[in-house]
């Protein structure tokens, strides 16, 4: 795979196809070095790692929103490898946010219920939200984002502002809250790297590359979300948003490529639709690939975003009283949730909350400045803390813990930084505190 002068019939095609070819150069976040010394860091960083017990009264889950599986027209995903990957990544809350259509009811033929000790959740995205209601939506034609969030506030269920890059003024009142983070929306600023992708010719040379660093490749387009979160603080100073990641993991990119006749080869992309044909010999090491197989089958599979991948690239951490869908939409609505990088190590036991003497508030908490009232905060981990009120940071220390005296009333939340091969990168971002002035 690494000789490109074999490469040279498969680029003639390519060309004549008009297909952009991005050179790997370009792309510096995916050269070898620099995937082997994140990899490195990252393996380090097991080293240092401590358990923590978990503070206050509820337990840890972690949660990935805004998965799509094959109800969804643009991913083929089945329930049973979505499960699997979800336990591979200490996933036990999976919440679907299906492309809504024709052919189903998302919410009655969404994936619900347990399933191998994962929880799941149905919801769709539409009409920009990821929502999740309590009722099927069947029939429901909603007017304005108002209109459709208050439908399924008004009957219980959660709404979220999905792809905010895309609404950025929006004001919807009364919602759940809004994605901090969205993978597809950090993915879509990578246009060198999406031309790649888009390239036969560049996935075949990349194969190497993902498969010896799959988790390192697929979360190179990891950025700070800097847009997201300025637009959540100002949001957060009118009115409380539960601030949650979104995988909109599809298991989508990537290729395919068959052996369809004599010296012929079909390449498809991951959901099966034709990119190439070409002659096998083109292919470099068709000889092997050909090896015991035979016209029809598939030679060659290369997934860049794998279930396993998408899921482990980010997570929500969900404070909850019982592993139970009643007990995941209490915790989302009261804010009690982390958003965590949890490809660079795992976040459980980061905590960030409200102390005084004889009380403790968990993330997402409402109160009201008292005499003696600190925030507080610990990582498995020593990082680099930014501690933000109303958006603006007010502190930064290095370590394990967080700790800092509260002298005026604001909207706090805390994020936790590691530096990995040379950039400081974000792992952990907490929800806010909302702490009110004295009467
Ligand atoms: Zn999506």
């Amino acid at each position: 795979m690494q000789n490109i002068c074999k490469l040279t019939p498969l680029l003639v095609v390519t060309m004549a196809l008009g297909t952009t070819i991005a050179r790997a150069d370009a792309l510096t976040k995916l050269e070898p070095k620099k995937l082997e010394a994140v990899h490195q860091a990252v393996q380090a960083l097991r080293a240092d790692w401590k358990a923590l017990p978990r503070l206050g009264p509820f337990r840890e889950h972690r949660a990935n929103l805004h998965v799509h599986s094959r109800w969804s027209h643009d991913s083929r995903g089945t329930i049973d490898e979505i499960v699997a990957a979800a336990k591979v990544t200490g996933t036990s809350v999976l919440m679907f946010n299906e492309h809504p259509a024709e052919y189903y009811d998302f919410f009655k033929d969404g994936h619900q219920g347990m399933k191998d000790g994962v929880l799941l959740i149905p919801g769709a995205e539409s009409q920009g939200f990821l929502a999740f209601p309590t009722m099927s939506l069947r029939g429901v034609t909603p007017g304005t984002p108002q209109d459709y969030s208050d439908l399924v506030r008004g009957r219980g269920g959660l709404m979220f502002v999905s792809h905010l890059e895309e609404r950025m003024d929006w004001n919807v009142r009364g919602v759940t809250g809004v994605e901090i983070y969205n993978t597809h929306a950090d993915f879509k600023d990578e246009k060198k790297m999406i031309a790649a992708l888009r390239n036969p010719l560049w996935l075949l040379q990349a194969t190497e590359m993902v498969r010896r660093y799959p988790q390192e490749s697929y979360s190179a387009l990891q950025d700070y979300p800097a847009d997201y979160l300025k637009r959540w603080d100002e949001l957060c100073a009118s009115a409380p948003h539960t601030g949650v990641s979104a995988n909109d993991a599809h298991q989508n990119i990537g290729l395919v490529v068959r052996w369809v006749a004599g010296d012929k080869a079909r390449v498809e992309d991951a959901l099966g639709k034709l990119l190439i044909e070409l002659d096998v010999a083109a292919i470099p090491g068709s000889d092997g690939l050909r090896k015991g197989k035979q016209v029809g089958d598939e030679l060659f599979r290369l997934l860049l975003d794998p279930y396993e991948n998408s899921l482990r690239h980010v997570g929500t951490h969900l404070l909850l009283t019982e592993l139970s869908e009643k007990a995941v939409r209490e915790s989302l609505e009261a804010g009690r949730a982390f958003v965590a990088f949890d490809w660079l190590a795992n976040s459980t036991g980061f905590d960030f909350a409200a102390v005084t003497e004889s009380q403790r508030l968990e993330m997402g908490s409402q109160l009201v400045m008292t005499r003696g009232l600190s925030l507080r905060g610990q990582a498995p981990l020593p990082v680099h803390w930014r501690l933000l009120r109303n958006g603006k940071v007010v502190e930064e220390s290095v370590g394990r813990t967080l700790s800092f005296p509260v002298v005026e009333s604001g909207n706090y939340r805390a994020e936790a930084w590691l530096d990995i091969a040379g950039e400081r990168t974000l792992w952990i971002l907490s929800n806010p505190l909302y702490i009110a002035p004295p009467d």
